[in-house]
């Protein structure tokens, strides 16, 4: 029996236990202390942010962010259609609407035309979003300066969701750190993880000690227990703080695994007919948190769910691109600018085991099968063909 091989893994270096035996020593298991602070000292230093928060999830993170910036029931918040749920629930929680922007096929990413557009729309009826989420998907970068410009022109605050993408650039400059606020996740299948956490930046201290206010509870200063407003119970705990440092220190390593994991998918399957993988704009670098192509099942001879489904038969675990927010049952209420793009990638795209973990042989059980899928579709076998499945 083949041994599982999975999407995108927790991938535990050197240093971790270390930290967290030093928490256990000192006695800091607790919501607050000094890996904390250094977590958030070093992630500073990483990414070039001037401060940061350490929180329980991505998701927390991103609720914080916009609260911090403001968002209240009733209002509207920009995001990008084509990604995870979580970049979205935490409107609701505040009891805003999502309004979806689609992405354009070059970045997968949010199309800065089509967010102009929005904008330009909403001022001409008045009412502008509270704010816009930007999603840099699969750990690749959006073109940020139109979006940026745009959102500068109604001065309405960026948030950049870069969940996926810890360790990627736009122009030389870390992602998280062009917004207003950025947020990232440490959940176990992200690009570094401490089982579960997230980190908020901003440049602006007093959004900072505002987010950490409302992290632990709101707490007022007074020695008895006083509350004059709703906050969150966001904190991220001592020990896990411990496990992201060590994962800080492997950060680079694991972004050039995972480039590294594309390169090889890309070069053995590049020439398939119907296959094309998720371009690198060119003005950045992105993790590939997980490597993506799309499948066009006239000219591979298999469409993206017979592939998945025969990867699933050898256990090796794929997953559809993300179904657009738009199309999420929940937001069938929700507007969208555009949309057909991020349909696309969703009908035809495909995520590969991408973990910074895999081994080469896994990666090439991964591209064995999918090429035999596009084989066995052909009628006329050629004899090299057959040696291809071989080897
Ligand atoms: C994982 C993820 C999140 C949420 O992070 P959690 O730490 O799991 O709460 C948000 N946005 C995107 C794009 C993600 O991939």
């Amino acid at each position: 029996m083949n041994k599982p091989i999975l999407l995108s893994t927790p991938h535990i270096g050197d240093r971790e236990l270390e930290f967290v035996k030093e928490a256990f020593e000192t006695n800091w298991i607790a919501p607050v202390g000094p890996h904390v602070d250094a977590f958030e000292q070093e992630f500073c230093q990483l990414t070039g942010a001037s401060h940061a928060v350490a929180v329980s999830s991505g998701t927390a993170a991103l609720h914080l962010a916009l609260r911090l910036v403001g968002v209240e029931p009733g209002d509207e918040v920009f995001c990008s259609t084509l990604t995870f749920i979580a970049s979205a629930n935490p409107i609701t929680y505040l009891g805003a609407k999502p309004v979806f922007i689609d992405s354009d096929r070059t970045s997968w990413n949010m199309n800065p035309e089509l967010l102009a557009e929005a904008l330009k729309h909403r001022a001409k009826k008045g009412k502008l979003p509270k704010a816009v989420v930007l999603v840099h998907l699969y750990g690749q970068s959006a073109d940020i300066d139109p979006i940026l410009k745009a959102c500068n022109q109604y001065n309405i605050p960026l948030i950049e969701d870069a969940a996926e993408a810890l360790g990627a650039t736009y122009q030389g400059r870390y992602l998280g750190t062009f917004g207003h606020i950025g947020i990232y996740s440490f959940n176990g299948n992200k690009i570094i993880t401490t089982s579960g956490g997230g980190m908020l930046v901003c440049d602006d201290l007093e959004l900072v000690n505002r987010a950490n206010f409302l992290a632990t509870q709101a707490r007022d200063r007074a020695p008895h227990y006083q509350h004059s407003e709703i906050g969150y119970n966001y904190r991220l705990s001592n020990i896990l703080a411990g496990i992201g440092r060590g994962q800080l220190c492997v950060l680079s390593e694991r972004v050039a695994a995972r480039r590294r994991n594309f390169e090889i998918y890309y070069h053995a399957l590049k020439n398939l007919p119907g296959i094309e993988f998720m371009p690198e704009a060119n003005y950045g670098r992105a993790t590939r948190w997980l490597t993506c192509l799309t499948i066009d099942p006239e000219a591979f001879g298999a469409n993206r769910e017979q592939v998945r489904l025969a990867l699933i038969e050898q256990q090796i675990e794929s997953r559809p691109v993300w179904k657009p927010l738009h199309l999420q049952p929940i937001f069938a209420e929700c507007e969208c600018f555009g949309g057909a793009v991020a349909e696309d990638l969703f009908a035809y795209g495909l995520c590969l085991p991408s973990g910074s973990n895999l081994k080469r042989e896994d990666l090439e059980r991964v591209i064995v099968q999918i090429k035999a899928v596009h084989y066995k579709t052909q009628s006329v076998f050629t004899v090299t063909e057959k040696v291809y499945l071989t080897t």
